[in-house]
């Protein structure tokens, strides 16, 4: 993002001329293309959302490191501490911010997902709060990019719940509640939290299967063994960032078991109405 270089905030600029079409969103101030993107799979369209952290300690850097070749990596937009939008790769392009992870039975997420980039340090770097103007921006190019494209609310995801394990982000600090206030993404009131246990790793029995399936019809990528392996509390943990962050331990209790039956039915309802 322009952070060192005024005179950027108002206009879009063009960074080189590989590509010529316009950015998507008019909430775009800088169009900055990357090479790493390619076409989505035959027939996908974009029907969710995945909301990230860069996990760096600039967005300039960040900006920098998802144009480069050699990264491999980057996403449709990015979200800079200030509120400044910049744009990568065209909607209508496969860009590469999901990597290995599973969603619905689902692998190639590239294909059928926008990727957005907030930026954040992240867990590794203290983990400091989004900031006001980042979350008024996230949310006003998700309402943007939702008038776009049929993305359902249990599509609007976290990285961490399509690869629960192999990722944080955006965690448990990003306000997802505030995004659902203004219509963005599918949100339950967590359950409280009590004193319970609940059940963890190295147990086993029906109970976890039920837990298995329930996570599973969500859309969590997890298998029904009735075992609670540490694959198991990974998704949990990943589940509990997003829908019950007061307290990310992967273990199911009450409250935990309780969130998920409540946004179960949530879904459940809207798909009735
Ligand atoms: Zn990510």
């Amino acid at each position: 993002m322009p952070g060192t270089s005024a005179g950027h905030d108002e206009r879009v600029v063009f960074e080189n001329d590989e590509m010529t079409a316009a950015p998507d969103s008019k909430l775009v101030t800088l169009w900055c293309p990357s090479p790493n993107r390619d076409q989505r799979a035959i027939g996908r369209a974009p029907d969710m959302l995945i909301l990230h952290y860069t996990g760096m300690d600039s967005s300039d850097a960040a900006l920098d490191w998802l144009t480069r070749e050699e990264a491999k990596v980057s996403a449709h937009y990015l979200v800079d501490e200030e509120g400044r939008i910049a744009q990568m790769v065209a909607e209508s392009e496969r860009a590469w911010h999901a990597g290995q992870s599973r969603w619905a039975g689902e692998t190639d997420l590239n294909s059928c997902s926008i990727g957005i980039e907030i930026h954040n340090p992240g867990h590794d770097f203290d983990y400091p709060h989004f900031s006001g103007p980042e979350m008024q921006a996230v949310e006003a190019l998700c309402l943007d990019i939702l008038s776009r494209h049929a993305i359902s609310p249990d599509r609007v995801l976290a990285h961490s719940d399509i690869a629960p394990g192999r990722k944080r982000d955006p965690g448990e600090k990003f306000d997802w509640q505030r995004l659902a206030r203004a219509g963005i993404g599918l949100w339950v009131e967590p359950a409280p939290l009590g004193s319970d246990q609940g059940f963890g790793p190295g147990d086993e029995g029906e109970s976890v299967a039920e837990l298995q399936r329930a996570l599973l019809e969500y859309g969590y990528g997890v298998e029904v063994t009735s075992t609670y392996g540490t694959g198991l509390a990974k998704v949990v943990e990943a589940f509990q960032r997003h829908f019950r962050p007061a307290r990310v331990d992967g273990r199911a209790d009450l409250s935990t078991r309780d969130t998920l039956a409540r946004l179960l039915e949530a879904r459940r309802e809207r798909q009735v109405a």
